[in-house]
Order: structure tokens, then sequence, then C-alpha cells
């Protein structure tokens, strides 16, 4: 069965199912095809209009849907940071430099470094990693 859009000569727009295209024809040359609202019988089938197709709609759900699961993630990645380290503010970098020459005991450390701060470090081979902070989840 297909469905085709239909029009009559009063521009009354209306769907009719069909066994396939040939019974269309053949139903709508014997003009056994009448318009729901005015009854004419000179019908044929209406130029579709314009829709939304399935790809795009898909593909920006599919692209929310990874940026959802990636905030997650972050979100956890965040949880742990703050479950298991300790939070030095803007010494950041004095710390992870600390950290990085044996002067502190420190296991983890999170904080704020600003862009200089973070070449310096990767100049010196301190390991850190920058991770995007995204926003806790409310409540
Ligand atoms: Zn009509």
């Amino acid at each position: 069965m297909i469905l085709f859009d239909l029009k009559c000569r009063n521009d009354h727009v209306f769907e009719g199912w069909f066994r396939d295209g040939a019974a269309f024809d053949e139903q709508t040359s014997a003009r056994k095809i009448a318009c729901p609202i005015c009854s004419s019988r000179k019908v044929a089938k209406a130029v579709m209009a314009p829709r939304i197709g399935k790809g795009p709609a898909e593909a920006v759900g599919e692209a929310t849907r990874k940026t959802a699961v990636a905030m997650r993630g972050l979100a956890e990645l965040r949880r742990k940071i703050e479950e298991n380290c300790d939070y030095v503010g803007d010494r950041f970098a004095a710390e992870a430099r600390r950290i990085h020459e044996g002067e502190s005991d420190r296991q983890g450390i999170y904080g704020e470094a600003t862009d200089e701060e973070a070449g310096e470090l990767a100049e010196e081979g301190v390991e850190f990693a920058r991770i995007p902070w995204v926003p806790r989840h409310q409540g």
C-alpha cells in the first residue's frame, strides 16, 4: 500500500491509500476517487509539500546526545577529581611544580592555572591535564 497526497480541482488536499501506483492511476482515470470535502472526482496527485527530512533531525539529535554523554563524562570526571584531589586554587602551578620536584607528598591536586603557567609547566615536564570544567548538576 502506498499513501498519496491528493488534490481535487478545488484545491482540497487529502490523503489516499492505494495498492500501488497503477491502482491509483486506474482509480483516478475511472473517477472512482472523490474529494471528501466537495465530492469532486477530478482528483490528481498533489505536489508534495517540503517536509523536514529525517536525516538532519537525526543528525542534530545525535550531536546533542553525544554532547550530553560528553558532559556527563566531564561531570563525572569533575566529581572524581573533587573527591580525590586537593583544591589548590590559583596556586596550581606552584603546587604542581613542588610535586614534580618531590617537595610535596600530595598525590593529586587541582586548581586554576593561566595559559602562561600551563605553558611553563609543560616545558618543565610537569604532568598535568587540562579539562573543561563543566558546571555541577543542580541538586
Ligand atoms: Zn474538493
